[in-house]
């Protein structure tokens, strides 16, 4: 397989510590450390309020800090070996902007929480794929954030009550700060996932359950495929997606589409096509809209059935027909996740489907653990017969959440 490009897990603490040492020239107060995550199933879902199943991931963003005696942030990145400094009052929305503004924007929010923190020094690095859709920024938020919890005794480590708060922060960051407008599923999987399970996350309720992943017991991988495209409609598109979930509610005379029952489905359906025939193109793409995001809340109800119930088959059947919902009636894959998902599938795959956003990102295959590396490479040849750039696939298992690591 071409996991070898990718450290597997996550640069090691002690070699961060000392970095830190030689650029700050004072040792660090400890290293923190958070997980990327992929979300199994219930894509473009956490906006409306539905239901998400991701997993956190082997690889993780890692964090040696220290205190500071004033309100300065000075935060380096090995990663992009870049460093930034801003003081803390100059910390806001849309302040410092960049990279920073994910590890600035925590302790910001933080503040804004009514927690007493001032500056730190940090050297960040990691091994979670950069802008692959495998999140990076919450991994980076996260890690600063329980960095900063511990150094100015926040307590918000303690339990997931606890936790929630953080997530909260750094949920703020992102959306505030970073200017990033993203549901909270990424920050609440870096927080809140536990080693060899899969977070069963309503995102309405906040309510959360650990549903066992566990694939080598079965003798199957999680193939993930960063397609490492990135195409440029991707960030205006993410906001009229998020639109037309409104508008089609509002059109329902519901709060979101969480609240459409999938049993009524096709009813609702009627009712966003209109009675008037002339209605009806102008009002397909609402439907279809509106038809992934129901279906998709509730495939992520049938996938936590199989899998307590162990049936592969079956949650491999979901992974591929929400695929197909996101690629024809969400509309946000490309050619290069299309191209990874059909190769896994016809090299045996139980299933395959985009997971994060869509346009560009990564895909993840369900696919027996000797058929893996053989999977990866078709799927490389796949672009390069393309002339496509290479892709990059790496089996992942469910990894733990944020937590110090020194
Ligand atoms: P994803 O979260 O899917 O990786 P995003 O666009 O949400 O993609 O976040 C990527 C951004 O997060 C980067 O462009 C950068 O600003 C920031 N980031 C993430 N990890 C790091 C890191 N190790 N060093 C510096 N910046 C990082
Ligand atoms: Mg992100």
């Amino acid at each position: 397989m071409t996991h070898d490009a990718l450290p597997s897990t996550a640069p090691s603490p002690a070699s961060l510590l000392d970095t830190f040492e030689s650029l700050h020239g004072r040792p660090a107060d400890g290293v923190w450390s958070a997980p990327g995550r992929v979300n199994l199933i219930g894509e473009h879902t956490d906006y409306v309020g539905g239901l998400v199943l991701p997993i956190a991931l082997p690889q993780r963003t890692v964090a040696a800090c220290a205190r500071r005696g004033d309100d300065l942030v000075r935060v380096h990145s090995a990663t992009l070996d870049q460093t930034a400094e801003i003081a803390l009052g100059e910390v806001g929305p849309g302040s410092p902007g960049g990279w920073p503004s994910y590890a600035a924007g925590v302790l910001w929010a933080l503040r804004e929480a009514g927690h007493e923190v001032g500056g730190i020094d940090a050297v960040i690095d990691s091994s979670v794929p950069v802008g692959a859709g495998l999140s990076s920024s919450a991994a980076l938020e996260c890690a600063v954030g329980a960095a900063v919890s511990d150094l100015f005794d926040l307590a918000l480590l303690a339990d997931d009550t606890a936790r929630r708060e953080l997530i909260a922060a750094c949920i703020r960051a992102e959306n505030d700060v970073a200017g990033a407008a993203t549901g909270g599923m990424d920050q609440s999987a870096a927080l809140l996932c536990r080693p060899g399970h899969a977070l069963y996350l309503d995102c309405r309720s906040g309510e959360v359950e650990h549903i066992p992943f566990d694939l080598e017991d079965h003798g199957l991988v999680l193939l993930v495929t960063d397609t490492r495209a990135a195409h440029t409609l991707a960030d205006g598109q993410y906001e009229v997606r998020r639109r037309a979930a409104e508008r089609a509610a509002e059109r329902l005379g519901l709060a979101t589409l969480r609240d459409v029952d999938p049993h009524a489905l096709d009813e609702a359906l009627e009712t966003l096509a209109g009675d008037s025939p002339g209605d009806r193109p102008g009002n397909d793409e609402l439907v279809r809209r509106a038809r992934h995001v129901v279906t998709e809340i509730d495939r992520v109800r049938a996938t936590v059935a199989a899998l307590r119930e162990d049936d592969f088959d079956t949650v491999g059947e979901l992974f591929t027909t929400s695929h197909v919902s996101l690629r024809d009636d969400f509309e946000v894959s490309c050619a290069e996740l299309d191209l990874a998902v059909e190769t896994a599938l016809g090299a045996g795959a139980l299933g395959a489907r985009m997971t994060g956003g869509g346009f560009g990102g990564s895909s993840i295959a369900l696919v027996p653990a000797e058929a893996a590396a053989h999977t990866a490479d078709l799927i490389t040849a796949a672009y390069a017969d393309r002339g496509w750039s290479a892709p990059h696939s790496f089996a992942v298992t469910a990894g733990g959440a944020a937590r110090r690591d020194l």
